[in-house]
């Protein structure tokens, strides 16, 4: 069983960036058993309803204005990987939820950047998973539930979202401005409830954590990870792999879930 992960994807442009996370997401493609393919859960997918890419080729999406133009020359040419997605559909099914098939949605780059960085041959097919900000987090642990099987099919559910996302709180400047109180606080009590295996309290987040409401100021970056964690399957419990902050209070915290 290949354990789920959840990065931060940061801003757009980390593939660029001299940046402690950019180093670790590129370790942390070297340093692992080879997925099969992957099923990425991104914050910048937002659906009423689960959806999931069944595309042979999907597009690369600079869905961001006013970066350099060396980002918009990138492009992920992974294929895709539509069985992926109708097993995805089914197991979401199955677990007595809706599931759209999507034949046109590319990567956008909650998916495409942190894959660059980990698997830069782009030869492992990938489908996406979109979010559902209009539903809480008991609804995202319970999508990513019915996920768990996969990951004994070789498949790596991948979250990308934002540990602590406050873009109004960024210091562009990168200055070496000394992460919030409130980033600081979120991000403990997450590691905190992560090594816990705390299921309840991570659904709960917006209700629970300390900070949630200037770490999170609205869901969509935080439900990746709710998903992930519950692709772990009951009894999940996870582990910290790469802390750092980047942009003053933006966190880069990665984690790994797995019920062992
Ligand atoms: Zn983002």
């Amino acid at each position: 069983m290949l354990p789920s992960i959840f990065v931060s994807h940061g801003a757009p442009t980390l593939p660029l960036e001299d940046a402690p996370a950019r180093e670790f997401l590129r370790d942390l493609g070297r340093g692992r058993t080879r997925p099969n393919a992957i099923l990425c859960v991104s914050a910048h997918w937002e659906t009423d309803e689960p959806a999931v890419s069944e595309v042979e080729r999907p597009a690369t999406i600079h869905d961001f204005y006013g970066f350099p133009q060396a980002l918009y020359r990138l492009t992920y040419p992974a294929p895709g990987a539509p069985a992926l997605a109708r097993r995805v559909a089914g197991l979401v099914n199955r677990a007595g939820l809706s599931c759209r098939l999507d034949a046109s949605q590319g990567l956008d780059h909650g998916a495409w950047c942190p894959l660059l960085l980990m698997y830069p041959k782009a030869d492992i097919p990938v489908a996406q998973l979109s979010v559902q900000p209009g539903r809480d987090g008991r609804h995202h642990l319970g999508l990513g539930r019915a996920l768990s099987a996969l990951r004994g099919e070789g498949v790596l559910i991948l979250g990308s979202g934002g540990a602590v996302h406050n873009l109004r709180r960024l210091d562009w400047g990168q200055t070496g401005t000394p992460p919030a109180e409130f980033a600081v606080a979120f991000d403990r009590w997450l590691d905190e409830r992560v090594t816990a295996g705390d299921a309840e309290a991570l659904a709960n987040f917006r209700d629970v954590a300390p900070g949630a409401a200037q770490a999170q100021p609205t869901d969509e970056h935080f439900l990746p990870l709710i998903v992930a964690f519950g692709a772990a399957g009951e009894g999940a419990q996870g582990r910290r792999l790469h802390q750092s902050y980047t942009y003053g209070s933006l966190s880069m915290a990665a984690f790994e879930f797995s019920n062992r």
